[in-house]
This record gives C-alpha cells, structure tokens and sequence, in this order.
C-alpha cells in the first residue's frame, strides 16, 4: 500500500495519505491560480479514508469557476494550501501535490488537466494528459 506525507510550510499542519491515490490533476481554474499564487495547482484525489490530518487548517467557502461552492484549507500560520474539499466530490479530498514532502513525491504525475481554457498561454500541456477545457 502506498503511504505518503507532507504538511504546510511551517509544520503547524501535517498528513498522511495512507491509500493509493484515486487520480492527479492539474488545475489551471483562476482560483486555484488566486489560491497557490501560481500559474496552476496539481491536485491528488484522495479517500477521505485515507486522509490522516494533524494539526487544524482554517477554510476559505469559494465558488469555484464552476459555480459550485468548495472548502479550501490551508495552514492559519503560514498561509500553505492544504486541500480542497468540493460537495461535488464526496468522500474525497483533492490534496495539493506541493505540500507532499520531497522523498513521498515519486511516481506523481498529473493524468489530467482542467480549465486549460484558462491555462498561462505560456505554458505547454503534460503530454500523455486529459485535457478539459473546463472541468470533466
Ligand atoms: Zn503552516
């Protein structure tokens, strides 16, 4: 079984994914832009089963580009997106790859990618990705 771990910047939050990942998508909706103060964020689809938090995030209640309204968590203290919880998506949480600590991130790749109708016209596709142009 594939075990995984990572935390915010400053370690006030840390997790542990303990199951296989369901998926893993690049984001390139303006929010997540606003969100990770980048040009994209990559999201892991995981259990919330196989989510172990220690350490309490805050939340922000958005509505995404899609409409629909999600809970972005992130570290209080240092500001770190954690994860995304969308009612759209029961039962799961879409971690942010990033704050995966650097000897648990093998073997990642994104296997799809979402908004790219809002992708930086800079940036190149994953090849081997789904593309959507909004989301799937
Ligand atoms: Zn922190």
């Amino acid at each position: 079984m594939q075990h995984r771990e990572g935390g915010c910047l400053c370690g006030a939050v840390r997790y542990e994914l303990k199951g296989e990942l369901q998926g893993a998508a690049l984001c390139h909706c303006t929010h997540c832009q606003k969100q990770s103060g980048s040009a994209f964020s990559f999201n892991l689809f995981v259990s919330e089963a196989d989510y172990v938090q220690q350490g309490d995030t805050k939340f922000y209640v958005d509505t995404g580009d899609s409409g629909k309204q999600s809970y972005r968590h992130f570290c209080g203290n240092c500001g770190s997106p954690i994860l995304t919880k969308d009612p759209g998506l029961p039962g799961m949480v879409l971690v942010k790859a990033g704050t995966l600590d650097i000897e648990y991130r093998e073997g990642l790749r994104p296997q799809m990618e979402i908004y790219t109708d809002r992708a930086a016209k800079w940036l190149a596709r994953v090849p081997g990705t789904q593309l959507f142009e909004r989301s799937p």
